[in-house]
């Protein structure tokens, strides 16, 4: 095997956003990358496939949104993005109610019409559940929005979700969602949202315009032919693997997609329908042709199941309980002296990112390398 040493200055170790940003942004520095990525299509997990005539988001619902001007900016530099706005809808046992968690929803629940009757509510419910200091995600979510809400809408989803009784979780997960007394049923409180127009694959391969990328290569199974095919390594894999697990293993959850064709024009009616029971066994029907308003004749649908992550699954879901969190830590401290490797991306860094954080990490991530090295 010939090597060709320093050939590329940088080899980056998967072609999702992470990789596929600092890939774009060292080539406009006149730098040169080989981007490796083990599946067979560049982008990751926002990789969206067309399927006659819709684009298939095919590692689940993805839907860009930011308060950062600047990366909004970066991103439609790229593709255009169309208005949709994400508002899932919750099937509970064939009831159904808006999510987030806004004033319909608690109309549907409890009949009330003022905000201030249904703070009332959950302030009663709150009370009654004896929770002053919030110590895990069901301890939070009953404050939040009181016990029915958790019952119908929070708990069976999130146990199914994390595989977990929702006493174990943190708490965080469960701030992510707005909860408003407004009849608003955005999902997302970000100034800025959309889908790219023809899907997210396009944005990956207008930012790898140029740069080399070989598909299905796994790292770890030529790592020694690949470390010395650049100066630096720019890693976005699992960070215990990088180390060969030698602290122990991180747990992730994992998820499993199975998609249809149904030639009906409209299954559901929206785009996400969260089934928040704890009996059905997917948490979420994803319809696809809704991100993008489709008028197709046909239609496809996802469902989402999720499950135990084991070796060889895909790692979605970092779970950043106590134990995991320790144990990223000691590999973190590895990677924090390493010279002449960065490491990025979800898995990476063992964070629950965002598509406009894992961009915004990558930028910031330039900026540190190339500020003594242009
Ligand atoms: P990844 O996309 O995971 O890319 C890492 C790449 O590295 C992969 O392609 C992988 O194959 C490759 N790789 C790993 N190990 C190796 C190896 N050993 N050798 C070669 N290649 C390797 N974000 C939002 O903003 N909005 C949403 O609505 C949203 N929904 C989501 C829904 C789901 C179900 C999931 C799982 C995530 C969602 N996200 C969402 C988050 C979004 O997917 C991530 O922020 C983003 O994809 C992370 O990019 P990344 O580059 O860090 O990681
Ligand atoms: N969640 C819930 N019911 C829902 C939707 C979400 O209980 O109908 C909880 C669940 O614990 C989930 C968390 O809120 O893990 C975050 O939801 P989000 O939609 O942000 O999850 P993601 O899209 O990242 O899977």
């Amino acid at each position: 095997m010939v090597v060709n040493k320093e050939k590329y200055d940088y080899l980056i170790v998967g072609a999702g956003l992470f990789g596929s940003v600092f890939a774009h942004e060292a080539k406009k520095r006149g730098k040169t990358s080989l981007v490796i990525d083990k599946r067979e299509h560049i982008g990751g997990n926002v990789y969206t496939e067309n399927v006659d005539e819709i684009n298939v988001h095919k590692y689940g619902a993805h839907i860009f949104h930011t308060n950062n001007k600047e990366i909004w900016d970066y991103v439609n530099s790229f593709v255009e993005f169309n208005r949709y706005t994400n508002s899932p809808v919750a099937n509970y046992n064939g009831e159904i109610y808006n999510l987030p968690f806004n004033m319909n929803t608690f109309n549907k629940l409890w009949g009330v019409i003022t905000p201030g009757e249904a703070k009332e509510k959950i302030a009663l419910q709150k009370k009654n559940a004896g929770i002053e200091n919030p110590k895990n995600l069901e301890e939070q979510a009953i404050s939040l929005v009181g016990t029915d809400i958790y019952e119908k809408l929070i708990k069976g989803y999130t146990e199914k979700q994390w595989g977990r009784p929702a006493t174990e979780l943190p708490d965080f997960i469960i701030k992510r969602l707005p909860v408003r007394f407004t009849y608003d049923n955005n999902y997302f409180n970000d100034k800025y949202q959309g889908i790219p127009v023809g899907g997210y694959t396009k944005i990956i391969e207008k930012m790898l315009e140029g740069i080399e990328v070989e598909l299905e290569v796994d790292f770890f199974e030529q790592r020694e032919f690949y470390e010395e095919k650049a100066e630096k390594i720019v890693f976005t894999g699992m960070i215990d693997e990088f180390y060969n697990f030698q602290f122990g293993e991180l747990e992730y959850r994992s998820l499993t997609f199975n998609s249809e064709k149904l030639n009906i024009p409209n299954y559901q009616g929206n785009a996400v329908v969260n089934y928040t029971d704890r009996e059905t066994p997917y948490t979420r029907i994803i319809e696809h042709k809704h991100f993008e308003f489709g008028n197709q004749e046909a239609t496809i649908i996802t469902r989402e199941y999720p499950s135990e992550w084991s070796k060889g699954q895909e790692p979605y879901y970092p779970i950043n309980d106590d134990k995991n969190s320790l144990l990223y830590k000691k590999y973190k401290a590895l990677a924090d002296v390493e010279k002449n490797v960065v490491f990025g991306g979800r898995l990476a860094t063992y964070k629950y990112y965002d598509m406009h954080q894992v961009i915004a990490a990558a930028l910031t991530q330039v900026e540190k390398e190339f500020k003594n090295n242009v």
